[in-house]
């Protein structure tokens, strides 16, 4: 059994120390922050987070899920908020299982943090990774007491989009990124409770104001508050972080875009103008190992846009899908490694352009009435025929259909929508004959195509039901449409 050091406590980070020391690893996990238990911390970026099937599945794993759910608030669909204030809910999915859950960054990590140790992981806050040599396999921590080195016999880089492990891969011939900037960043706000502690929006949803060329979301947190994100170009004429630069003129957007909200949020311009602007970014890396001797995962491989609530959920199947790799070579790290980057960057390619798309449709889809129609549909195939018809969105949140076959199946599934809609306005036009036969057809094609393969697809209910809270009133499909 090897000596790891893990760079990184964050979700990647955590989830890996357990699976590892649980594997008989002795393992050191190097956090560049304080203990965040112990020291109330900004946690930098998005302080909830939604939660997907995929995510829960690998929690359950780690044994944490129960411990979670009190820190969960699920969410039932889209509430899209129209300029003239008319609110319309757009359910996730069909049945009350298939709801995302928006947990707290910081309240999540702090169990994981408990588990790793559990599991008899060792973590060592306050040691920020400034270099790696990866032919001796040592570190030089930047620590309040000065630098410290520190001899690995293999080193996990799990230390996000900016990782100090992925640099060393780069200098060392190994790894070659490419970081696409997005031109739009965010910014959140908090919608304090209301004054009896009463949620101010309804909080079994997603809030969204979508406005096609930008869009503010806003995510419950069991506190009774909701984070709100805007979501919009950071230079420009129009809506953009440059042009908001003084409180009458974030006012004045807020009122003119988001009038319901803003009786919500007494202190808005000072928020706007106090808190950070942050930058979004796709990190696309090839070359994720050295030998036997490193490895990154997480946002330090494969950081994406938040478009599809998958980053953190995606780190965390990494986790799994390492582990896995590692059990299948026993005596040979590097294989191991190499077949992990193998499985998994098909996979993680696939989540970043659909995390990319995705942002299109939150900000203008929700909207159209003619995606809203395709929507509708999707929803309807697949109450008429489970499991072969599944809509894209549930096949990313709600299933553990491999990314790469999921954006597949959703071309596929976007032609199908496409002819059946055609010349159609209502939900009551299309030909059901036709999608009978379509759906028939691209039923076969799937089968064939995955009779052999290896992976199995868990869904929301399998994993959640009776271990985590759904909303009581869920009201999928048809009707909450
Ligand atoms: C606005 C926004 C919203 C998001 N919403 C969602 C969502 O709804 N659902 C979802 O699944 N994902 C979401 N994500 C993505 C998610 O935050 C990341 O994918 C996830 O946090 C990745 O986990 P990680 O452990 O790989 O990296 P990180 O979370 O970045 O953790 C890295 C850890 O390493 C530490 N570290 C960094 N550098 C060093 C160093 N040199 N030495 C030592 N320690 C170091 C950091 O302090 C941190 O604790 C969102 C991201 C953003 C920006």
């Amino acid at each position: 059994m090897s000596d790891a050091v893990v760079v990184g406590g964050g979700p990647a980070g955590t989830v890996l120390a357990v699976l590892l020391a649980r594997r008989g690893h002795r393992v050191r996990v190097y956090e560049s922050r304080p203990d965040l238990r112990r020291v109330d911390i900004d946690a930098g970026r998005s302080i909830n987070l939604a939660l997907a099937t995929r995510g829960m599945v690998v929690l359950d794993e780690v044994g944490v899920l129960d411990r979670v759910d009190p820190i969960t608030v699920p969410l039932r669909g889209r509430l899209v908020h129209a300029p003239d204030g008319t609110c319309e809910l757009q359910p996730y999915g069909n049945t009350a299982d298939e709801v995302i859950h928006s947990v707290s960054r910081s309240d999540l990590n702090a169990i994981l943090l408990d588990a790793a140790e559990e599991a008899g992981a060792e973590i060592l806050f306050r040691h920020r990774c400034r270099q790696v040599d990866l032919d001796s396999g040592r570190l030089r921590f930047e620590t309040p007491e000065g630098d410290r080195l520190v001899d690995a016999e293999v080193v996990y880089g799990a230390d996000g989009a900016n990782s100090e492990v992925r640099r060393a891969l780069v200098e060392a011939g190994d790894a070659r990124v490419r970081v696409d900037e997005l031109d739009h960043g965010y910014k959140e706000l908090t919608v304090p409770p209301g004054p009896d502690g009463a949620f101010r929006l309804d909080p079994h949803a997603l809030h969204i104001w979508a406005r096609e060329s930008f869009m503010l979301i806003a995510l419950p947190n069991p506190g009774g508050d909701f984070t709100a994100t805007l979501f919009c170009a950071h230079e420009g004429p129009g809506a953009s972080f440059a042009a908001l630069d003084t409180p009458e003129a974030v006012e004045t957007f807020f009122a003119s875009e988001f009038p319901d909200l803003v009786p919500h949020v007494p202190d808005l311009a000072d928020q706007f103008l106090a808190h950070p602007t942050g930058s979004l970014a796709t990190v696309r890396c090839r070359g994720w190992s050295h030998g036997d001797r490193a490895v990154v995962l997480g946002d330090a491989a494969h950081a994406i846009v938040p478009f599809h609530g998958q980053g953190m959920n995606a780190a965390f199947e990494s986790c799994l899908v390492l582990a896995r790799h590692l059990d299948d070579h026993p005596d040979d790290r590097a294989a191991a490694f190499a077949a992990f980057e193998a499985e998994r960057r098909p996979d993680t390619d696939a989540i970043a352009d659909m995390a990319l798309d995705n942002y299109l449709e939150m900000r203008s889809g929700v909207i159209d009435p003619r995606h809203v129609l395709r929507r509708r549909l999707a929803l309807e195939l697949e109450r008429r025929f489970p499991g072969r018809f599944i809509p894209r969105y549930a096949m990313v949140m709600f299933h553990t259909i491999p990314y790469a076959e999921v954006q597949r199946r959703a071309r596929r599934q976007a032609e199908i929508l496409a002819e059946l809609t055609d010349g159609v306005t209502e939900l009551d036009q299309v030909d059901l004959e036709r999608a009978a036969a379509l759906v028939a057809a691209y039923d076969a094609e799937n089968r064939a195509r995955t009779a052999d393969a290896d992976w199995t697809d868990i869904r929301a209910g399998e994993v959640a039901r009776g271990r985590i809270t759904v909303a009581t009133d869920t009201q999928g499909g048809e009707g909450a449409t």
